[in-house]
């Protein structure tokens, strides 16, 4: 199920959409979706926000947080974080990159979405590549980004971004304060998070990935209320129009023989072990003959 190529129309929305339709099929799309909601977080949490854009772009390409990679192949966390209102630096403390710049983790953040089904792929190796053939950690992390295996002068991607359908060249990596947005008119806390535009389907998608705000373990409570609330709904009375105390159950004997074998319900104490031949006359389990009922 190949998706139509997106000529410059798309945007961060449509993009995110797109993903949903994949949660299913795609550990990828799964992936980026989190980290899109992740990052958004992030952003509203720590008052800056960072993205991936093109001044082509509508909007912003890709919300950028602790899960994205640099070009030079550390994640976004390796990366120092002095951001002052003069400065942003952003130095890598394991390589001597500069400057933090977001480059595509996965094939299907390049609308690759077929890449990781076909056989013998490697998520573990594949990385963002250059015209030269080389990948992006095979070029030098600064500018002018050279490869370091081919005389190649400065990295060019090989794809396009899903948002914008530009080249990663084209794009930066912005680092942005709530205030600096909201001037600009560009989405800010809710409005950031993907999907806004969508709530329902930004709901149901929060769900599914199981970030909607709840802890595990709230998420563990809800399950079992859910599956009491089933339970209960699931009988409140006997056949008879007893009500069934919680905890009870009830036994129906000979069922559906009909003619003269008469059918008995018989309520029990679920918590209770039920061994009939023991114990017939405890009091709690109290016996109705159902055909004394039906002769009426
Ligand atoms: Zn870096
Ligand atoms: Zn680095
Ligand atoms: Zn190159
Ligand atoms: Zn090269
Ligand atoms: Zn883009």
């Amino acid at each position: 199920f190949d998706l139509p190529k997106m000529m410059g129309q798309a945007n961060n929305e449509q993009t995110i959409l797109q993903c949903v339709q994949q949660i299913g099929p795609s550990v990828g799309a799964q992936k980026m979706l989190t980290w899109e909601f992740q990052h958004a977080q992030e952003a509203e949490m720590s008052g800056v926000y960072i993205t991936w854009r093109s001044p082509q772009a509508k909007d912003d390409c890709f919300r950028v947080g602790s899960n994205s990679k640099c070009f030079c192949g550390h994640l976004f966390t390796s990366h120092e974080k002095k951001l002052t209102a003069k400065k942003t630096s952003t130095q890598c403390q394991k390589c001597d990159c500069k400057h933090f710049q977001f480059v595509p983790r996965r094939p299907e953040e390049v609308g690759m979405w077929w890449l990781p089904r076909r056989k013998g792929f490697n998520i573990n190796t594949w990385r963002a590549s250059c015209q030269c053939k080389h990948s992006h950690e095979e070029h030098k992390p600064n500018r002018p980004m050279n490869c370091k295996k081919c005389g190649c002068y400065s990295f060019q991607s090989d794809f396009c971004c899903l948002g914008c359908d530009q080249k990663f060249e084209e794009h930066e990596t912005l680092f942005e304060t709530e205030r600096e947005r909201q001037v600009q008119g560009k989405p800010i806390r809710q409005e950031f998070l993907p999907l806004a535009q969508n709530p329902e389907i930004q709901r149901e998608t929060m769900k599914k990935l199981g970030i909607d705000g709840r802890s595990a373990e709230q998420r563990f409570l809800d399950e079992l209320e859910e599956e009491k609330r089933q339970a209960q709904e699931e009988q409140t009375h006997s056949s008879l129009g007893i009500p069934l105390k919680s905890g009870q159950k009830e036994l129906v004997l000979n069922p559906h023989k009909g003619g003269s074998v008469p059918q008995v319900s018989v309520i029990i104490d679920k918590s209770k072990n039920y061994n009939p031949k023991q114990d017939v006359k405890r009091p709690e389990k109290s016996i109705q003959l159902m055909n004394k009922n039906l002769k009426k």
